[in-house]
Protein backbone atom coordinates (compact mmCIF):
# COMPACT_ATOMS: atom_id res chain seq x y z
CA UNK A 1 0.00 0.00 0.00
CA UNK A 2 2.55 2.59 0.98
CA UNK A 3 5.38 1.30 -1.18
CA UNK A 4 7.15 3.73 -3.41
CA UNK A 5 9.13 2.63 -6.40
CA UNK A 6 12.59 3.91 -6.96
CA UNK A 7 14.44 3.24 -10.16
CA UNK A 8 17.99 2.15 -9.71
CA UNK A 9 18.81 1.94 -13.40
CA UNK A 10 20.23 5.39 -14.32
CA UNK A 11 18.96 5.07 -17.90
CA UNK A 12 15.51 4.74 -16.48
CA UNK A 13 15.97 7.83 -14.36
CA UNK A 14 16.33 9.73 -17.63
CA UNK A 15 13.24 8.15 -19.06
CA UNK A 16 10.87 11.06 -19.40
CA UNK A 17 7.84 8.81 -19.38
CA UNK A 18 8.44 7.99 -15.76
CA UNK A 19 8.10 11.63 -14.90
CA UNK A 20 4.63 11.74 -16.36
CA UNK A 21 1.89 11.98 -13.81
CA UNK A 22 -0.91 9.64 -14.70
CA UNK A 23 -4.64 9.85 -14.32
CA UNK A 24 -5.82 6.63 -12.67
CA UNK A 25 -9.17 4.86 -12.88
CA UNK A 26 -9.94 2.34 -10.13
CA UNK A 27 -12.84 -0.02 -10.84
CA UNK A 28 -14.90 -1.16 -7.84
CA UNK A 29 -16.55 0.28 -4.78
CA UNK A 30 -15.50 -1.53 -1.61
CA UNK A 31 -12.90 -1.19 1.11
CA UNK A 32 -10.15 -2.54 -1.15
CA UNK A 33 -10.88 0.13 -3.74
CA UNK A 34 -10.90 2.81 -1.05
CA UNK A 35 -7.44 1.69 0.06
CA UNK A 36 -6.27 1.63 -3.56
CA UNK A 37 -7.57 5.12 -4.30
CA UNK A 38 -5.98 6.45 -1.14
CA UNK A 39 -2.61 4.85 -2.03
CA UNK A 40 -2.72 6.13 -5.61
CA UNK A 41 -3.67 9.60 -4.51
CA UNK A 42 -0.58 9.79 -2.26
CA UNK A 43 1.76 8.78 -5.08
CA UNK A 44 3.85 11.55 -6.58
CA UNK A 45 3.38 10.04 -10.03
CA UNK A 46 -0.40 10.20 -9.85
CA UNK A 47 -2.22 13.18 -11.28
CA UNK A 48 -5.75 12.37 -10.18
CA UNK A 49 -7.91 9.36 -9.37
CA UNK A 50 -11.34 8.31 -10.62
CA UNK A 51 -13.24 5.45 -9.04
CA UNK A 52 -16.21 3.68 -10.66
CA UNK A 53 -18.64 3.17 -9.09
CA UNK A 54 -16.83 4.14 -5.86
CA UNK A 55 -18.66 4.68 -2.58
CA UNK A 56 -19.64 7.41 -0.15
CA UNK A 57 -16.43 7.14 1.89
CA UNK A 58 -14.20 7.36 -1.16
CA UNK A 59 -15.83 10.51 -2.46
CA UNK A 60 -16.09 12.29 0.87
CA UNK A 61 -12.48 11.53 1.78
CA UNK A 62 -11.42 13.26 -1.42
CA UNK A 63 -9.30 10.24 -2.38
CA UNK A 64 -11.01 9.97 -5.77
CA UNK A 65 -13.75 11.40 -7.92
CA UNK A 66 -16.45 8.74 -7.96
CA UNK A 67 -18.36 7.92 -11.14
CA UNK A 68 -21.35 5.93 -9.85
CA UNK A 69 -23.06 5.62 -13.24
CA UNK A 70 -20.18 4.28 -15.33
CA UNK A 71 -21.17 0.81 -16.57
CA UNK A 72 -18.00 -1.17 -15.80
CA UNK A 73 -19.43 -4.23 -17.56
CA UNK A 74 -19.53 -2.37 -20.85
CA UNK A 75 -15.90 -2.19 -22.04
CA UNK A 76 -16.69 0.33 -24.76
CA UNK A 77 -18.11 2.73 -22.19
CA UNK A 78 -15.02 2.34 -19.99
CA UNK A 79 -12.63 2.78 -22.96
CA UNK A 80 -14.35 5.99 -24.07
CA UNK A 81 -14.29 7.32 -20.51
CA UNK A 82 -10.52 6.64 -20.38
CA UNK A 83 -9.96 8.41 -23.72
CA UNK A 84 -12.07 11.37 -22.73
CA UNK A 85 -10.28 11.94 -19.43
CA UNK A 86 -6.78 10.83 -20.47
CA UNK A 87 -6.68 7.87 -18.08
CA UNK A 88 -3.16 6.36 -18.14
CA UNK A 89 -3.69 3.47 -15.73
CA UNK A 90 -6.71 1.32 -14.91
CA UNK A 91 -6.81 -0.95 -11.87
CA UNK A 92 -9.68 -3.41 -11.61
CA UNK A 93 -10.61 -4.46 -8.06
CA UNK A 94 -13.49 -6.96 -8.28
CA UNK A 95 -13.50 -10.23 -10.14
CA UNK A 96 -16.71 -9.96 -12.17
CA UNK A 97 -15.56 -7.26 -14.66
CA UNK A 98 -12.30 -9.20 -15.19
CA UNK A 99 -14.14 -12.37 -16.04
CA UNK A 100 -16.28 -10.32 -18.43
CA UNK A 101 -13.02 -9.41 -20.22
CA UNK A 102 -12.66 -5.75 -19.21
CA UNK A 103 -8.89 -6.05 -18.80
CA UNK A 104 -8.50 -7.70 -22.25
CA UNK A 105 -10.54 -4.96 -23.91
CA UNK A 106 -8.65 -2.13 -22.21
CA UNK A 107 -5.28 -3.60 -23.19
CA UNK A 108 -6.55 -4.03 -26.77
CA UNK A 109 -7.49 -0.36 -26.76
CA UNK A 110 -3.93 0.51 -25.68
CA UNK A 111 -4.83 1.60 -22.15
CA UNK A 112 -2.31 0.42 -19.50
CA UNK A 113 -4.23 -1.91 -17.23
CA UNK A 114 -2.95 -3.42 -14.04
CA UNK A 115 -5.18 -6.47 -13.90
CA UNK A 116 -4.97 -9.93 -15.38
CA UNK A 117 -6.55 -10.94 -18.66
CA UNK A 118 -9.58 -13.20 -18.34
CA UNK A 119 -7.34 -16.15 -19.35
CA UNK A 120 -4.73 -15.36 -16.66
CA UNK A 121 -7.52 -14.83 -14.12
CA UNK A 122 -8.13 -18.59 -14.35
CA UNK A 123 -5.38 -18.93 -11.73
CA UNK A 124 -8.04 -17.81 -9.28
CA UNK A 125 -11.12 -18.69 -11.27
CA UNK A 126 -10.44 -22.41 -11.66
CA UNK A 127 -8.90 -24.56 -8.94
CA UNK A 128 -8.36 -27.28 -11.53
CA UNK A 129 -6.35 -24.92 -13.77
CA UNK A 130 -4.25 -23.79 -10.79
CA UNK A 131 -3.58 -27.35 -9.60
CA UNK A 132 -2.65 -28.54 -13.12
CA UNK A 133 -0.18 -25.68 -13.40
CA UNK A 134 1.30 -26.68 -10.03
CA UNK A 135 1.73 -30.26 -11.30
CA UNK A 136 3.35 -29.24 -14.54
CA UNK A 137 5.77 -26.72 -13.00
CA UNK A 138 6.41 -28.65 -9.76
CA UNK A 139 4.94 -26.02 -7.45
CA UNK A 140 4.38 -27.40 -3.93
CA UNK A 141 0.67 -27.76 -3.17
CA UNK A 142 -1.68 -30.28 -1.54
CA UNK A 143 -1.99 -33.61 -3.36
CA UNK A 144 -5.28 -33.71 -5.32
CA UNK A 145 -7.55 -35.24 -7.91
CA UNK A 146 -10.34 -33.73 -9.97
CA UNK A 147 -13.79 -35.34 -10.45
CA UNK A 148 -17.09 -34.83 -12.23
CA UNK A 149 -18.54 -38.24 -11.24
CA UNK A 150 -19.88 -38.42 -7.66
CA UNK A 151 -19.20 -42.15 -7.22
CA UNK A 152 -15.58 -41.85 -8.33
CA UNK A 153 -15.14 -38.80 -6.10
CA UNK A 154 -16.51 -40.64 -3.06
CA UNK A 155 -14.35 -43.66 -3.75
CA UNK A 156 -11.29 -41.38 -3.73
CA UNK A 157 -12.45 -39.78 -0.47
CA UNK A 158 -12.78 -43.24 1.07
CA UNK A 159 -9.30 -44.27 -0.08
CA UNK A 160 -7.69 -41.08 1.21
CA UNK A 161 -9.59 -40.83 4.53
CA UNK A 162 -10.53 -37.75 6.54
CA UNK A 163 -9.81 -34.94 7.18
CA UNK A 164 -9.96 -34.05 3.50
CA UNK A 165 -10.84 -30.94 1.51
CA UNK A 166 -13.55 -30.73 -1.18
CA UNK A 167 -13.53 -27.70 -3.47
CA UNK A 168 -15.84 -26.49 -6.21
CA UNK A 169 -13.65 -25.97 -9.28
CA UNK A 170 -14.89 -22.47 -10.01
CA UNK A 171 -15.56 -19.49 -7.78
CA UNK A 172 -18.61 -19.90 -5.57
CA UNK A 173 -18.77 -16.56 -3.73
CA UNK A 174 -16.13 -17.73 -1.27
CA UNK A 175 -18.24 -20.68 -0.11
CA UNK A 176 -17.01 -23.44 -2.41
CA UNK A 177 -14.41 -24.94 -0.06
CA UNK A 178 -15.42 -27.58 2.48
CA UNK A 179 -12.78 -28.71 4.94
CA UNK A 180 -14.33 -32.06 5.90
CA UNK A 181 -13.23 -33.47 9.23
CA UNK A 182 -15.12 -36.75 8.67
CA UNK A 183 -15.81 -39.01 5.69
CA UNK A 184 -19.53 -38.27 6.00
CA UNK A 185 -18.96 -34.54 5.73
CA UNK A 186 -16.84 -35.10 2.64
CA UNK A 187 -19.47 -37.34 0.99
CA UNK A 188 -22.09 -34.71 1.74
CA UNK A 189 -19.90 -32.00 0.18
CA UNK A 190 -19.42 -34.13 -2.96
CA UNK A 191 -23.17 -34.74 -3.24
CA UNK A 192 -24.05 -31.10 -2.67
CA UNK A 193 -21.70 -30.00 -5.46
CA UNK A 194 -21.99 -32.83 -8.02
CA UNK A 195 -25.61 -33.99 -7.49
CA UNK A 196 -27.55 -31.16 -5.86
CA UNK A 197 -25.60 -28.48 -7.77
CA UNK A 198 -25.74 -26.04 -4.87
CA UNK A 199 -23.06 -23.91 -6.54
CA UNK A 200 -24.54 -24.31 -10.01
CA UNK A 201 -22.00 -24.76 -12.78
CA UNK A 202 -19.17 -23.55 -10.46
CA UNK A 203 -19.38 -26.89 -8.66
CA UNK A 204 -19.99 -29.31 -11.53
CA UNK A 205 -16.33 -30.28 -11.25
CA UNK A 206 -14.67 -30.75 -7.85
CA UNK A 207 -11.08 -30.81 -6.71
CA UNK A 208 -10.51 -33.11 -3.76
CA UNK A 209 -7.29 -32.48 -1.93
CA UNK A 210 -5.14 -33.49 0.97
CA UNK A 211 -5.77 -31.65 4.25
CA UNK A 212 -2.73 -29.57 5.14
CA UNK A 213 -2.00 -28.83 8.76
CA UNK A 214 -0.16 -25.69 9.77
CA UNK A 215 -0.40 -21.92 9.93
CA UNK A 216 -1.82 -19.90 7.04
CA UNK A 217 -0.27 -16.75 5.63
CA UNK A 218 -0.63 -14.64 2.52
CA UNK A 219 2.20 -13.51 0.30
CA UNK A 220 2.04 -10.90 -2.45
CA UNK A 221 4.19 -10.26 -5.51
CA UNK A 222 4.04 -7.62 -8.22
CA UNK A 223 4.17 -9.31 -11.63
CA UNK A 224 4.69 -7.84 -15.11
CA UNK A 225 4.27 -11.02 -17.17
CA UNK A 226 7.90 -12.17 -16.88
CA UNK A 227 9.33 -10.68 -13.69
CA UNK A 228 8.11 -10.71 -10.13
CA UNK A 229 8.96 -8.49 -7.18
CA UNK A 230 8.04 -9.67 -3.70
CA UNK A 231 5.77 -7.36 -1.73
CA UNK A 232 5.03 -7.99 1.93
CA UNK A 233 3.23 -10.80 3.67
CA UNK A 234 0.01 -10.66 5.69
CA UNK A 235 -2.20 -12.79 7.88
CA UNK A 236 -5.94 -12.38 7.96
CA UNK A 237 -8.62 -13.51 10.34
CA UNK A 238 -11.73 -14.95 8.83
CA UNK A 239 -13.91 -15.88 11.78
CA UNK A 240 -16.33 -13.35 13.16
CA UNK A 241 -15.67 -13.93 16.88
CA UNK A 242 -12.65 -12.93 18.94
CA UNK A 243 -10.09 -15.68 19.47
CA UNK A 244 -10.79 -17.29 16.05
CA UNK A 245 -14.30 -18.45 16.98
CA UNK A 246 -17.76 -18.50 15.33
CA UNK A 247 -18.55 -18.61 11.59
CA UNK A 248 -16.26 -17.71 8.69
CA UNK A 249 -16.62 -14.34 6.98
CA UNK A 250 -15.05 -12.50 4.08
CA UNK A 251 -12.38 -11.40 6.58
CA UNK A 252 -12.58 -9.49 9.84
CA UNK A 253 -9.10 -8.07 9.99
CA UNK A 254 -5.52 -8.51 8.93
CA UNK A 255 -2.01 -7.47 9.71
CA UNK A 256 1.19 -7.12 7.81
CA UNK A 257 3.90 -8.32 7.82
CA UNK A 258 3.16 -11.89 8.96
CA UNK A 259 5.75 -12.90 11.57
CA UNK A 260 5.65 -16.53 10.43
CA UNK A 261 7.01 -15.65 6.99
CA UNK A 262 10.64 -15.05 7.83
CA UNK A 263 13.03 -13.65 5.22
CA UNK A 264 14.23 -17.21 4.52
CA UNK A 265 10.71 -18.48 3.99
CA UNK A 266 9.93 -15.52 1.73
CA UNK A 267 12.83 -16.56 -0.51
CA UNK A 268 11.50 -20.11 -0.55
CA UNK A 269 8.04 -18.81 -1.56
CA UNK A 270 9.53 -16.71 -4.38
CA UNK A 271 11.74 -19.52 -5.70
CA UNK A 272 9.41 -22.48 -5.32
CA UNK A 273 5.98 -20.91 -5.85
CA UNK A 274 5.82 -17.38 -7.33
CA UNK A 275 8.57 -17.52 -9.99
CA UNK A 276 7.59 -20.97 -11.36
CA UNK A 277 4.00 -19.72 -11.59
CA UNK A 278 4.98 -16.58 -13.52
CA UNK A 279 7.18 -18.64 -15.84
CA UNK A 280 4.52 -21.31 -16.27
CA UNK A 281 1.83 -18.80 -17.14
CA UNK A 282 4.12 -17.19 -19.71
CA UNK A 283 4.99 -20.57 -21.26
CA UNK A 284 1.29 -21.49 -21.37
CA UNK A 285 0.60 -18.32 -23.35
CA UNK A 286 -1.37 -16.47 -20.66
CA UNK A 287 1.14 -14.04 -19.21
CA UNK A 288 0.15 -12.84 -15.79
CA UNK A 289 0.17 -9.09 -15.06
CA UNK A 290 -1.04 -7.86 -11.69
CA UNK A 291 -0.55 -8.70 -8.07
CA UNK A 292 -0.24 -12.40 -7.43
CA UNK A 293 -1.69 -13.07 -4.00
CA UNK A 294 -0.76 -16.52 -2.76
CA UNK A 295 -2.68 -18.18 0.06
CA UNK A 296 -0.12 -20.41 1.77
CA UNK A 297 -0.04 -23.10 4.39
CA UNK A 298 3.23 -23.24 6.30
CA UNK A 299 3.09 -26.94 6.95
CA UNK A 300 3.55 -28.04 10.51
CA UNK A 301 5.46 -31.20 9.68
CA UNK A 302 8.00 -29.73 7.23
CA UNK A 303 7.93 -26.03 8.13
CA UNK A 304 7.72 -25.34 4.39
CA UNK A 305 5.14 -23.36 2.44
CA UNK A 306 2.57 -25.02 0.19
CA UNK A 307 0.22 -23.17 -2.12
CA UNK A 308 -3.46 -23.33 -1.12
CA UNK A 309 -4.89 -20.86 -3.59
CA UNK A 310 -4.18 -17.85 -5.72
CA UNK A 311 -6.03 -14.57 -5.83
CA UNK A 312 -5.20 -12.49 -8.84
CA UNK A 313 -6.37 -9.12 -7.70
CA UNK A 314 -5.91 -6.46 -5.10
CA UNK A 315 -3.86 -3.48 -5.97
CA UNK A 316 -0.84 -1.44 -5.13
CA UNK A 317 0.24 -1.11 -8.68
CA UNK A 318 2.19 0.90 -11.11
CA UNK A 319 2.46 1.49 -14.78
CA UNK A 320 5.84 -0.32 -14.96
CA UNK A 321 4.12 -3.62 -14.33
CA UNK A 322 1.69 -3.10 -17.22
CA UNK A 323 4.57 -2.22 -19.52
CA UNK A 324 6.61 -5.31 -18.63
CA UNK A 325 9.29 -3.09 -17.10
CA UNK A 326 9.74 -4.43 -13.60
CA UNK A 327 13.42 -5.33 -13.92
CA UNK A 328 15.61 -2.90 -12.01
CA UNK A 329 12.74 -1.66 -9.86
CA UNK A 330 13.22 -1.68 -6.11
CA UNK A 331 10.57 -1.03 -3.53
CA UNK A 332 11.02 0.98 -0.37
CA UNK A 333 8.94 -0.13 2.56
CA UNK A 334 8.16 1.91 5.60
CA UNK A 335 9.27 0.02 8.70
CA UNK A 336 6.85 -1.32 11.30
CA UNK A 337 3.51 -3.01 10.96
CA UNK A 338 -0.02 -2.23 9.92
CA UNK A 339 -3.28 -3.72 11.11
CA UNK A 340 -6.83 -3.42 9.89
CA UNK A 341 -9.81 -4.33 12.06
CA UNK A 342 -13.15 -4.63 10.30
CA UNK A 343 -16.28 -3.08 11.83
CA UNK A 344 -19.30 -5.07 10.75
CA UNK A 345 -23.04 -4.70 11.19
CA UNK A 346 -24.26 -6.56 14.28
CA UNK A 347 -25.32 -10.07 13.20
CA UNK A 348 -22.89 -10.39 10.27
CA UNK A 349 -22.19 -12.89 8.66
CA UNK A 350 -25.80 -13.90 9.44
CA UNK A 351 -28.69 -11.49 8.92
CA UNK A 352 -28.14 -7.97 10.14
CA UNK A 353 -29.98 -4.69 10.33
CA UNK A 354 -29.38 -2.47 7.32
CA UNK A 355 -29.22 1.31 7.19
CA UNK A 356 -27.88 2.06 10.65
CA UNK A 357 -26.24 5.37 11.50
CA UNK A 358 -22.45 5.55 11.90
CA UNK A 359 -21.33 8.08 14.47
CA UNK A 360 -18.00 9.55 15.57
CA UNK A 361 -16.06 8.87 12.37
CA UNK A 362 -14.14 12.13 12.61
CA UNK A 363 -13.38 11.55 16.30
CA UNK A 364 -12.04 8.09 15.56
CA UNK A 365 -9.59 9.51 13.03
CA UNK A 366 -8.34 12.02 15.59
CA UNK A 367 -7.40 9.31 18.10
CA UNK A 368 -3.99 8.82 16.61
CA UNK A 369 -2.44 10.26 13.48
CA UNK A 370 -1.65 6.84 12.03
CA UNK A 371 -5.31 5.82 11.74
CA UNK A 372 -7.01 5.61 8.36
CA UNK A 373 -10.59 4.44 7.97
CA UNK A 374 -11.50 2.73 4.71
CA UNK A 375 -15.15 2.50 3.74
CA UNK A 376 -16.69 -0.70 2.41
CA UNK A 377 -20.48 -0.78 2.95
CA UNK A 378 -21.42 2.85 3.57
CA UNK A 379 -23.62 5.50 2.00
CA UNK A 380 -24.66 9.05 2.82
CA UNK A 381 -28.25 9.75 3.87
CA UNK A 382 -30.15 12.85 2.79
CA UNK A 383 -28.81 14.75 5.80
CA UNK A 384 -25.19 14.00 4.81
CA UNK A 385 -24.65 11.43 7.59
CA UNK A 386 -22.84 8.16 7.00
CA UNK A 387 -25.01 5.06 7.23
CA UNK A 388 -24.01 1.40 7.13
CA UNK A 389 -25.39 -0.44 4.11
CA UNK A 390 -23.48 -3.72 4.16
CA UNK A 391 -22.22 -6.52 6.41
CA UNK A 392 -18.66 -5.33 6.55
CA UNK A 393 -18.77 -1.59 6.90
CA UNK A 394 -15.43 -0.01 7.81
CA UNK A 395 -11.77 -1.07 7.79
CA UNK A 396 -10.14 0.72 10.70
CA UNK A 397 -6.44 0.69 9.89
CA UNK A 398 -3.44 1.79 11.88
CA UNK A 399 0.31 1.67 11.54
CA UNK A 400 2.77 1.29 14.39
CA UNK A 401 6.40 0.52 15.12
CA UNK A 402 5.38 -3.09 15.71
CA UNK A 403 2.29 -5.27 15.56
CA UNK A 404 1.28 -4.46 19.15
CA UNK A 405 1.39 -0.73 18.61
CA UNK A 406 -0.56 -1.00 15.33
CA UNK A 407 -3.18 -3.16 17.06
CA UNK A 408 -3.51 -0.86 20.07
CA UNK A 409 -4.01 2.16 17.84
CA UNK A 410 -6.59 0.42 15.66
CA UNK A 411 -8.58 -0.70 18.71
CA UNK A 412 -8.32 2.75 20.28
CA UNK A 413 -9.91 4.21 17.16
CA UNK A 414 -12.55 1.48 17.22
CA UNK A 415 -13.52 2.37 20.76
P1 LIG B 1 -9.37 -21.49 -0.53
O1 LIG B 1 -10.60 -20.79 -1.01
O2 LIG B 1 -8.84 -22.52 -1.44
O3 LIG B 1 -8.33 -20.54 -0.02
O4 LIG B 1 -9.81 -22.21 0.82
C1 LIG B 1 -10.41 -21.50 1.89
C2 LIG B 1 -9.83 -21.94 3.18
O5 LIG B 1 -9.99 -23.35 3.34
C3 LIG B 1 -8.33 -21.70 3.30
O6 LIG B 1 -8.03 -20.40 3.70
C4 LIG B 1 -7.95 -22.74 4.33
O7 LIG B 1 -8.25 -22.28 5.63
C5 LIG B 1 -8.87 -23.90 4.02
N1 LIG B 1 -8.18 -24.85 3.13
C6 LIG B 1 -8.21 -24.87 1.79
N2 LIG B 1 -7.46 -25.88 1.30
C7 LIG B 1 -6.96 -26.54 2.37
C8 LIG B 1 -6.12 -27.68 2.53
N3 LIG B 1 -5.67 -28.38 1.50
N4 LIG B 1 -5.82 -28.06 3.78
C9 LIG B 1 -6.30 -27.37 4.85
N5 LIG B 1 -7.09 -26.31 4.78
C10 LIG B 1 -7.42 -25.87 3.55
Amino acid sequence: GNATLSYINPVRLLDKRLEERVVVLVIGGGGREHALCSGMKRSSSCDSVFCAPGNAGISSSGDATCIPDLDVFDSEVVVSFCRKWGVGLVVVGPEAPLVAGLSNDLVKAGIPTFSPSSEAAALEGSKNFMKNLCDKYRIPTAKYKTFTEPSAAKKYVQEQGAPIVVKADRLAAGKGVIVAMTLEEAYKAVDSMLIENVFGSAGCRVVIEEFLEGEEASFFALVDGENAIPLESAQDHKRVGDGDTEPNTGGMGAYSPAPILTKELQSVVMESIILPTVKGMSVEGCKFVSVLYAGLMIEKKSGLPKLIEYNVRFGGSRVSACRGELTGVTLNWSPGSAMVVVMASKGYPGSYEKVTMIGNLEEAKQVTPSVKIFHAGTALDSGGNFIATGGRVLGVTAKGKDLEEARDRAYQALE
